[in-house]
């Protein structure tokens, strides 16, 4: 234990750069967009301010969204229309988009916000909706010390190549496939 903590104190020593991150939650398992709120809660517990954009999402009745929205220091943004199989009409799924990104691009702009959530952004660039050399060129280009956490299934390989610290949610079980419907508290 000794010898192991020498090791950890070593290495914690060593990692004294401080600067804004790029985070991805990626994955089919469930915990990504609940990992990111509790980045938002830690985030404003010490004092910083936090924007959200929620991209697919079109309902404003989540509990995340009703507890955070209007505390102090948050801004919260859904930008999405709900699930495209839903709507259906790629065109305007694409002019959603690119509203979107136009708003996230005012968030990356903003060097007083200190954490930029972008809720379920994997899937705009999955289905080409954005083009991701454009959107990754705004996020690099945010300011040093923002930080921006993006989540979503399928990730593309630059933004992980892009990303800091990259987590893969593993989806080993969910209650959805034994018949359950999303649990208030849980899921929504
Ligand atoms: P959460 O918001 O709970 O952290 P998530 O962001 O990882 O979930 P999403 O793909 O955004 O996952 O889906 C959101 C909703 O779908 C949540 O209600 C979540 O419980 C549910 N969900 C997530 N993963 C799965 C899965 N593997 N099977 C079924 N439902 C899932
Ligand atoms: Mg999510």
């Amino acid at each position: 234990m000794q010898r192991k903590k020498a090791v950890v104190d070593a290495a914690i020593a060593r990692a004294d750069d401080e600067r804004g991150l790029l985070l991805v939650l990626t994955g089919n398992g469930k915990g990504k967009s609940s990992s990111a709120f509790g980045m938002m809660a830690r985030s404003l517990g010490s004092g910083m301010t936090v924007a959200v954009a929620q991209f697919i999402k079109g309902r404003r009745d989540t509990g995340e969204e009703v507890f955070f929205r209007d505390l102090p220091g948050v801004a919260w943004h859904v930008l999405g229309e709900g699930f495209t199989w839903e709507t259906q009409n790629r065109s305007r799924d694409v002019e959603t988009a690119k509203c979107g990104w136009a708003v996230a691009q005012s968030l990356l702009a903003d060097p007083a916000i200190d954490l930029v959530i972008l809720d379920e952004l994997t899937y705009l660039l999955r289905y080409d909706y954005l083009k991701a050399e454009a959107v990754l060129a705004d996020i690099a280009a945010r300011p040093p010390l923002q930080h921006v956490v993006v989540t979503g299934r399928g990730a593309p390989e630059a933004l992980i190549e892009l990303a800091d610290t990259v987590t893969e949610m593993r989806d080993i079980k969910h209650a959805f496939r034994a018949g359950v419907k999303a649990q208030k508290g849980i899921d929504l």
